[in-house]
């Protein structure tokens, strides 16, 4: 399959150069030329096949003809080694949960994914890779967690020194293989700047093959619609959706998630209603309500990972529905929440149910509690795992009621690698120049 920029001013490129370009060289983002349906059938079927078999049913519609069915299977199966699953919070509303991978967060299932991809596509290529990642605290840690282990790639992901919490520094400082944590003495901005730098590089470029592994990659992103089904699939298994509709709610920064969701639909998954929910950087909210589409600079909120002022992923929303207003405010409502409201709905949810959500998936409940009718089932995104915001949520619901899951008490045991580097563009090429 071709995949085209959304900026549609360059020509369209296969599926192996769109996954290793990232983005498309108008600076538009990729999009499949085509999405195509499943037949009915398989949705009246779909609760007799796990999580890894209906993943794999939807990426041979998008990457069947462009990757041989053995290989497919092998990488979706071995990215959804964990489970995603649906679990009931209150009599009409259930969470799909979204953090038992690696790094406890949703971004592990389009990390792991590209890594795999990326690794299919370069076989055969004897140069070793080199993934440039700049982090301010949970891509950095999901990629790194994602390509761990895979061969012909090594990761290096740049952070700020001082500036990210404990528990994301120690998911990619420890890791040691193929993962190199490099502290900068500076900002994120720094960082980023340096990996840009690095990929405008005449002379590293010359030595080196370097790629980003940026989260508007559609081997990050497509892999996003597979638990959509699955939530669908479990809901169904459990007779949850007789005579009633399906209405998701989508904790959103980026929009890479909700987007994915939209995709789904596209190829057939009967969701009646996607919620956007916003924290206080709310354009998307802004333009689903009024048509004006106006970015700004973010604002911090306690559900930082949505602290986006200028979504990357609209672009695909506006082409996937030729720029249509009409379609996109019908099939997405938008909802936003104040830090108060967030904190106000953690505890509430807690006290009733004795669910903790996170600070996203919070914002997700929200916006169901307002829209749903009686006739409707509704399903919201928990994008992370509560114990990685542990600071914000215990000052709500009390010290000690937010347990440190395994997998993160691991990696605070681990022991902390890194390569100190200032923010000086001429240090880290040297550090790039000495690889091999
Ligand atoms: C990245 C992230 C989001 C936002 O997802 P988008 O796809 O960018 O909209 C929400 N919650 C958590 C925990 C995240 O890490």
């Amino acid at each position: 399959m071709k995949y085209y920029s959304t900026n549609k001013n360059t020509p369209e490129v296969s599926l192996k150069e769109a996954v290793i370009k990232g983005l498309a060289s108008d600076k538009g983002l990729f999009m499949p030329e085509r999405i195509e349906k499943f037949e009915p059938s398989f949705f009246e079927n779909i609760q007799n096949l796990s999580f890894q078999e209906i993943a794999f049913e939807v990426a041979k519609k998008f990457f069947g003809e462009d990757v041989d069915e053995t290989s497919l299977k092998k990488i979706v199966f071995d990215t959804l080694e964990f489970d995603c699953p649906v679990v009931k919070v209150t009599e009409n509303i259930w969470s799909l949960e979204l953090f038992h991978g690696p790094t406890l967060a949703f971004k592990d299932v389009g990390a792991r994914f590209m890594a795999r991809f990326l690794n299919y596509f370069l076989t055969g290529n004897d140069k070793q890779v080199h993934v440039l990642v700049a982090t301010s605290g949970d891509t950095g840690s999901a990629v790194a967690n994602g390509f761990l282990g895979v061969d012909g790639i090594h990761v290096h992901v740049l952070y700020p020194k001082g500036k990210v919490s404990k528990i994301q520094e120690s998911q990619f400082t420890t890791l040691g293989q193929n993962i190199t944590a490099l502290e900068v003495d500076g900002n994120f901005d720094d960082c980023q700047l340096l990996v840009k730098a690095a990929f405008l590089d005449e002379e590293l470029n010359k030595k080196l093959l370097l790629t980003s592994a940026n989260s508007i990659n559609v081997a990050r992103f497509l892999p996003q619609a597979f638990y959509y089904f699955n939530a669908y699939a479990r809901l169904k298994e459990n007779s949850m959706l007789d005579g009633k509709e399906l209405v998701v709610s989508v904790p959103s920064g980026n929009f890479g998630n909700l987007t994915a969701g939209l995709f789904a639909r596209e190829m057939g998954l009967p969701v009646t209603q996607f919620l956007a929910a916003n924290n206080e950087n709310d354009v998307v909210y802004e333009y689903l309500k009024t048509g004006k589409y106006t970015p700004r600079p973010s604002v911090e909120t306690i559900a930082n990972a949505m602290d986006v002022g200028t979504p990357s992923n609209f672009d695909r929303i506006l082409d996937l529905y030729n720029h249509s207003y009409k379609n996109i405010s019908s099939v997405i409502k938008g909802f936003r929440y104040s830090d108060e409201q967030i904190r106000e709905t953690i505890k509430n949810v807690f006290e009733k149910t004795g669910y903790l959500c996170d600070p996203h998936g919070a914002c997700g409940y929200m916006a169901l509690e307002e829209f749903l009718e009686s006739n409707h089932v509704g399903v919201f995104l928990e994008t992370a795992h509560p114990a990685k915001f542990t600071e914000t949520v215990e000052t709500v619901v009390g010290k000690g009621n937010v347990p440190l899951p395994q997998k993160l008490a691991e990696f605070m045991k681990g022991k902390k690698k890194v390569i100190a580097m200032s923010s000086d563009f001429n240090q880290f090429a040297n550090y790039l120049m000495g690889l091999y």
